[in-house]
């Protein structure tokens, strides 16, 4: 009787909750200091149904541990997103890490992605594998000072210069695994931005390094008179915007990855040849980048990184400056030597969303899930596996416009018309 009492109790205090959110008479998120975690979504999203009037059966359907997410990973949280995931591979890999034959998880909407990937992936190991290397690694936070004059801040860049063990040491108090590794000024007029570059173990390490800097902003102006920290991000960092100073300097992991790809395979696997394919990558993806003003002189890396990140529980907005990078190809007799060099891919195996539960799982069809041995191990291996996958959706997605096969792959596998005349599955947009 009495845990009747209670139930009825507790669906009466729910619907009244609903009821106050709907009317607006209590915020979506004060409904956290209500409820349990799982509870507070149910309510939420009721409340967002009758707002709405729409049923949000499937959004409710999503299985999650709302408590391990709560003060984490989102706010207002009403239920799950399922995006499709798939398996592209197996890609034979000689990184500088990254050793081995890797199946890569990809999560999408666009039909063709996973079969242009995979077949790139087989092109690249039917002719030997790829190679990858980290050539730089540094996740940077750029904070804005305002001084008094220039005469001030030809003062500051000295002090800076010569205090910088000092910063360090009260930036590096803030983590265990950050590492300040060095602090690049630049100046316009009166205003100067100290682009602080660190190490970050297996984390992306915005979190990290913006708390690090804070703490070094903090010293600066408590020991620099007349400096003032106007935002612990002044632009120059670059998170989640395109910019030059990303493709100069890097940022999270600058990776090259590169293959020979044969002209047996070419013609196998790719129906073209080395001259069609570098002709295509030449005109398009150098020519063509450079007349539009892009920063990106590739086909499409965005869409490679960005099924992984969103499978692996990475930061989806730093696609912008993770996508950016170069192709390059050379004809080598009847061969295909082809590279990608990506200046800025922020990937880790911990913190940020690697830790929810299919993240997780994906990270662990890679063999990189959570914290490496040594520290920065995993989050290098996935950086390296990355760029192989890039290797690959590039190498088809050229390859494929030099066999004039991109409309063809999509009708059959992005839109489901059977009679596409696509035997096989070709390539992917860019
Ligand atoms: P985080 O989840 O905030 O922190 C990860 C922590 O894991 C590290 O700080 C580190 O603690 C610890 N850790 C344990 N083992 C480690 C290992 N092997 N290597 C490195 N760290 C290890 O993650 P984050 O990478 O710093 O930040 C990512 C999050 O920042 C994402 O959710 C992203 O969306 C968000 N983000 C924030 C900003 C911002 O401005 N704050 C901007 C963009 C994105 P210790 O530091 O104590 O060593």
């Amino acid at each position: 009787m009495d845990n009747i009492r209670h139930m009825n109790s507790m669906a009466e205090k729910k619907e009244d909750l609903v009821n106050r959110v709907a009317k607006r008479e209590m915020g979506l998120h004060q409904i956290d200091d209500e409820a349990e975690p799982s509870e507070a979504v149910e309510i939420r999203r009721k409340a967002v149904e009758k707002m709405t009037g729409r049923s949000l059966k499937s959004i409710g359907s999503v299985s999650l541990d709302y408590s391990s997410i709560r003060n984490k990973n989102a706010e207002n949280v009403i239920g799950g997103t399922i995006m499709p995931l798939g398996i592209a591979g197996p890609i034979l890999l000689n990184g500088g890490i990254a050793k081995g034959e890797f199946y890569v998880p990809m999560a999408t909407t666009e039909g063709a992605l996973i079969a242009s990937t995979s077949r790139g992936m087989k092109g690249i190991t039917a002719s030997g594998g790829a190679t990858a290397r980290i050539i730089e690694d540094g996740m940077a936070r750029a904070p804005v000072f305002a001084l008094d004059s220039i005469a001030d801040v030809e003062k500051f860049l000295k002090w800076i210069k010569d205090n910088t063990s000092e910063i360090r040491e009260t930036a590096e108090a803030t983590t265990s695994h950050g590492k300040l590794k060095d602090i690049m000024p630049f100046v316009v007029g009166n205003n100067v931005w100290l682009r602080f570059r660190y190490g970050t173990g297996d984390a992306m390490g915005m979190n990290m390094v913006t708390i690090a800097t804070e703490a070094a902003c903090s010293y600066i102006e408590q020991n620099f008179k007349g400096a003032r920290c106007v935002a612990v991000s002044g632009n120059m960092c670059s998170d989640k915007k395109e910019s030059l100073i990303n493709n100069l300097y890097g940022r999270g992991k600058t990776v090259i990855c590169d293959a020979t790809i044969s002209g047996k395979v070419l013609a196998s696997v790719f129906k073209t040849t080395a001259a069609k394919a570098n002709e295509v990558n030449l005109r398009k993806n150098l020519l063509g980048s450079a007349r539009a003003g892009s920063l990106k002189y590739n086909a499409h890396f965005a869409n490679t990184v960005a099924a992984i990140f969103a499978a692996t529980g990475q930061d989806i907005a730093q696609v912008v400056e993770s996508s950016s990078g170069y192709t390059w190809t050379e004809v080598r007799g009847e061969d295909l030597y082809v590279s990608v060099t990506l200046t800025s891919l922020e990937v880790g195996t911990v913190g940020g969303g690697t830790s929810l539960p299919t993240q997780t799982e994906a990270l662990s069809i890679l063999g990189v899930s959570g914290a490496g041995s040594p520290p920065g191990s995993n989050s290098s291996r996935l950086a390296e596996i990355i760029s192989a996958a890039v290797l690959a959706g590039e190498l088809n997605l050229i390859c494929a416009l030099s066999a004039r096969e991109l409309g063809k792959a999509h009708k059959k596998l992005g839109r489901n018309v059977k009679d596409a005349n696509a035997e096989l599955p070709k390539n992917s947009a860019d």
